[in-house]
């Protein structure tokens, strides 16, 4: 019996161009963020209630210890988003976890759930510092790779300290709702850096007072 393989040619056409495109839509920078970020939620065992606390938000304001539209902190916001909103077990496991590790360090959860602002952007700062480091390591980047991404992740961090500016800016001249609706942790204070920013980027918060 002679097999045509005129169907099988046809079937490889039709579906040759709806293969996954590897391309992501989103900027590879923020992605390796919220990768970074997710990862170590998991890995760590964060509490839902440990990230409750980083993801405060008060009526009709952004998010608390973040800065409305920098790139970095929206990528980290993704992250704890999308873990905040984990299935509430893992499938097929006897102990009820949803997730790997055993919690966070005592120290940690303090600074998290200090009425101290200080205390809570240090604990998130040393974090997402210490996600990054994590990923970038396990990734084993060539020396030049991980100086290519620490370049790109410093113009992020540039960018959401500009925005940080920029609401300060606005609440100085009255033009807008400022860094009280953008960026709340930051109320007051002209010379804070962002918490997640320094993070990425391997430095520890700064308040401008340091010595
Ligand atoms: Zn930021």
């Amino acid at each position: 019996m002679k097999i045509s393989v005129f169907p099988a040619i046809l079937i490889f056409l039709l579906f040759a161009d709806q293969a996954p495109a590897t391309e992501s839509k989103i900027d590879e920078t923020k992605t390796f963020i919220f990768h970074s970020i997710l990862e170590g939620l998991y890995e760590d065992g964060v509490s839902t209630e440990d990230v409750e606390q980083i993801l405060l938000r008060r009526d009709d304001e952004e998010y608390f210890h973040f800065i409305y539209s920098c790139p970095v902190c929206t990528a980290s916001i993704w992250a704890f988003e999308a873990y905040r909103h984990r299935p509430e077990k893992l499938h097929a496991v006897k102990s009820g976890d949803s997730t790997f590790g055993w919690g966070l360090e005592k120290k940690i959860r303090d600074g998290l759930h200090s009425d101290d602002v200080k205390q809570r952007l240090t604990a998130i700062n040393t974090l997402i510092g210490r996600w990054i480091d994590r990923r970038m390591d396990s990734l084993r980047l060539t020396e030049d790779e991980r100086a290519e991404l620490a370049e790109k992740l410093e113009e992020r961090r540039e960018y959401g300290l500009g925005m940080l500016n920029t609401f300060r800016r606005q609440t100085k001249d009255k033009e807008g709702p400022g860094v009280a609706y953008y960026a709340p942790a930051y109320v007051g204070q002209e010379n804070w850096e962002c918490a997640s920013c320094n993070a990425t980027v391997g430095q520890p918060m700064k308040f401008g007072d340091e010595k």
